[in-house]
């Protein structure tokens, strides 16, 4: 690994001030996507050092919950600002461990960090309220407060950002974390702790356990001091860990799986939706859960459309995501693999065609060949289950109603785009479409200044912009009285 900054690489996890092996001594081998060599070694610690990074946090949250809101910002610009200073080294790492072209890592390098900086921001702007009191005598006053001690789940298709984007608000509020880290994905967070005590955050404010999910995660949820857990990933697991909160009545975020229908009516500009579906469609190699599922093409425009995001695929170039002129890098891990041809193989029994495939394809066990499909329909599971490769089944339609049937008919509701130049169609789909985000004319829907997050099986909460804040924050309300 040609790092800069080579101390950027740990293979130990971080609790309180100390690097950290499992105590039984395993670790866990972290596998490159794209040579399926060994990249290095994580502890595969269990539930006891999460007990103890929970100690440790929860003994972190007295001190930081009392710093003014200005002290913690300042340290959360001060971690901003060494992320955007070792962008390149943070690029690689993402690069090596999840598999994406280093402009993409780069870019969510940016991306992860803009959370920072936004929630820094935040900080400064946490405030209450007061209520005009039934009584003279009395006053009411609407406090906010951190939630305390939270658990962070992450998945491994964003190893940087999802951990910023709930970090992040979480440090703004007051709350100190136990993350736990994708065992696919654990470096890119591991690089953020050692960035995270060179800005100065104390210890035991941010606490990384690295290992297997089931025991770690089975204490993150049981432990009655965590109050909180924010959780992004499968909705399989998200269930899991919704019923264990029960017991505990904790909080939760749940940023969960989906299944974005992306709808092309006649009266698109089919430019702009080719431009768009190969954004949303083909960034991080299809493996984004707000990526486009199902392309949903009206009659009129289909051939058209079909032709021009055809040639389109047909270019793209795959490989290491440390080569130039890579667009599509190796997918996570040999799993990834046989879902992408079960679903085209399910799909080309039940009467799809390929309408194009990349050239550009080199041998390796975890390439995907990107693939436009024509004539995808209902019945297939490219329709009913996230392909999470790059595979754009399209769907052709004949009437506006058919699309929004078919795009509402999914137990996810996380993204959804179309696209059309009229000006009553645009307000009518926006609002009949049962997703917690809207991309019309625009593939490019995630930002830290706006809400992020799904309704129906997509999960519940919101993170970035003015809402994510508010996740990690509780209300207490004051009652004065005899004045
Ligand atoms: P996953 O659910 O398998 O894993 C996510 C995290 O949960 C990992 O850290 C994993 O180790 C952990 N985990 C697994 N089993 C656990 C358990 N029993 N207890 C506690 N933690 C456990 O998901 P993934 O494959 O890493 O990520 C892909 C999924 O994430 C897709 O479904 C995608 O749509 C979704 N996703 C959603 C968003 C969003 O913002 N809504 C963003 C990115 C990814």
């Amino acid at each position: 690994m040609q790092l800069k900054d080579t101390d950027l690489f740990r293979q130990r996890g971080l609790i309180g001030e100390a690097w950290q092996n499992a105590n039984s001594g395993k670790t866990v081998d972290v596998i490159s996507p794209a040579t399926q060599s060994v990249l290095g070694t994580i502890p595969d610690m269990g539930a006891a050092e999460t007990r103890d990074a929970i100690e440790v946090a929860s003994r972190a949250l007295k001190d930081w919950k009392k710093k003014t809101h200005a002290e913690r910002a300042a340290l959360l610009e001060a971690w901003h600002a060494l992320m955007l200073k070792h962008e390149e080294d943070l690029a690689l790492i993402l690069t090596l461990e999840q598999g994406k072209p280093l402009a993409e890592a780069r870019g969510e390098i940016r991306y992860g960090a803009g959370f920072v900086k936004w929630f820094a921001e935040e900080a400064r702007r946490i405030g209450g309220s007061t209520i005009p009191s039934p009584t003279p005598d009395r006053r009411i006053l609407v406090l906010k407060e951190a939630v305390g001690v939270c658990g962070i789940i992450t998945p491994w298709n964003f190893p940087n950002a999802m951990i910023t984007r709930k970090v992040a608000p979480a440090l703004a509020a007051g709350c100190t974390v136990v993350i736990k880290p994708s065992e696919f994905t654990p470096y890119s967070a591991l690089a953020l702790g050692v960035l995270a005590e060179r800005a100065g955050i104390p210890a035991g404010v941010i606490n990384i356990v690295t290992g297997m999910p089931a025991e770690i995660g089975g204490e993150l949820i049981g432990n009655e001091t965590v109050r909180k857990i924010s959780f992004t990933g499968s909705t399989r697991v998200g269930a899991l860990l919704m019923r264990g909160a029960a017991d505990s009545i904790k909080r939760l975020s749940l940023e969960l799986g989906g299944n974005a229908p992306f709808i092309v009516f006649d009266d698109a500009d089919v430019n702009l939706a080719v431009e768009g579906a190969i954004s949303s469609k083909f960034r991080n190699g299809g493996q984004t859960c707000v990526c486009a599922n199902r392309i949903l093409v009206q009659s009129g425009i289909y051939d058209s459309f079909a032709r021009k995001l055809a040639e389109r695929v047909a270019q793209m170039k795959v490989g290491p995501g440390t080569e130039d002129g890579v667009v599509i890098g190796p997918m996570i891990n040999a799993a990834a693999i046989d879902k992408i041809e079960r679903h085209v193989e399910d799909a080309l029994s039940k009467g799809a065609h390929i309408l194009s495939e990349s050239n550009f394809v080199p041998a390796g066990q975890q390439y995907a060949r990107p693939l436009v499909l024509g004539g995808a329909t209902t019945e297939m599971l490219i329709a009913s289950e996230e392909t999470f490769g790059p595979v754009a089944p399209l769907f052709r339609f004949e009437a506006e109603d058919e699309a929004i049937e078919i795009a509402n008919g999914t137990p996810f509701g996380l993204a959804a785009y179309f696209y059309t130049q009229n000006l009553s169609r645009s307000w009518r789909v926006a609002e009949a479409l049962e997703f917690g985000m809207v991309g019309l004319n625009t593939g490019a829907i995630s930002t830290e200044v706006a809400p992020f997050g799904g309704v129906k099986q997509s999960g519940i909460g919101r993170e970035g912009s003015q809402l994510g804040i508010e996740e990690y924050l509780e209300v207490k309300t004051l009652h004065v009285g005899g004045l």
